[in-house]
């Protein structure tokens, strides 16, 4: 990951409460909405607004494939209900400027998902890597408007993994390395992956790592991903499953010794 990448998955965190102000409260100061906004259109459940002419069709369709994803894999759904603001601004510095005011926090990050009540948002700006930040900030987007309470490494684990969109996610140059490491005997440590307080706390190697388990999870086999689904079910459901580790130990405590082959199988396969 670049220094980029990793600026905006860092501090603050994967998404955090604002209470401070909201786009529907704001007057946009020194301009008015209609000439902020070149774009705004409702995209099923997606409000977007974008200072630029980007084609809604094209966003939707991103949006769209997390959804049909987090759907298919782990069945989560959202409710009909669920309404999710898009902001997108023509350059960093106009993201910047406008953030500056209201949310000095989030000035190192390249986008970001902000929840305040029942409000879901998600900041960006234009440059080439943007519908995958996109992609990114809408699973947490997701998870969180679906789910009580997301645990972290699974929510920067799915946002990792279904950032890539679908047909680029063998070429990506983290599964080449996490193929390399686990060549080694080494695998990601999913208890300590757990046992992270705060998202302020996770480093560029634990997000790779969460993005490996996800990988892992939703991949290896039907078993694995139905031990996936069915945790997130649990919490669904309103209960107190514990963590996933000892989810999975009390069910087949041999899952979790199979993701460091997973990935060196992988290397082979590949090929
Ligand atoms: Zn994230």
């Amino acid at each position: 990951m670049t220094r980029y990448r990793n600026q905006r998955r860092g501090k603050p965190g994967a998404w955090m409460t604002w209470t401070a102000w909201c786009i529907c409260c704001l007057s946009f100061a020194s301009t008015t909405f209609a000439q902020r906004w070149e774009v705004h259109e409702r995209l099923g459940n997606v409000e977007l607004f974008a200072e630029f002419r980007l084609l809604p069709n094209v966003v939707a369709a991103q949006l769209e494939s997390v959804e049909e994803e987090l759907k298919r894999h782990l069945d989560l759904a959202q409710s009909d209900d669920a309404e999710i603001q898009v902001i997108v601004f023509k350059s960093a510095g106009s993201y910047r400027d406008y953030l500056s005011k209201r949310v000095p926090q989030a000035l190192q990050r390249r986008a970001i998902f902000y929840r305040s009540g029942d409000q879901y948002q998600i900041y960006a700006y234009r440059h080439e890597q943007l519908l995958t930040d996109l992609r990114h900030e809408y699973t947490h987007a997701v998870l969180h408007r679906t789910l009580p309470f997301v645990p972290l490494w699974i929510d920067e684990g799915l946002a990792e993994y279904l950032e890539d969109q679908p047909e680029r996610r063998a070429k990506s140059s983290r599964l080449r390395s996490m193929k390399w490491k686990c060549r080694t005997g080494w695998r990601p440590d999913l208890r300590h992956l757990e046992a992270i307080p705060s998202a302020s706390r996770m480093t560029s190697n634990h997000y790779r790592d969460s993005w490996a388990w996800t990988h892992f999870l939703l991949n290896e086999s039907d078993q694995t991903r139905m031990l996936f689904r069915d945790y997130l079910a649990a919490i669904s459901a309103g209960g107190a499953p514990g963590t996933f580790s000892e989810w999975v130990g009390e069910r087949d405590p041999e899952v979790v010794k199979r993701v460091g082959s997973y990935f060196r199988r992988l290397q082979i396969s590949l090929r």
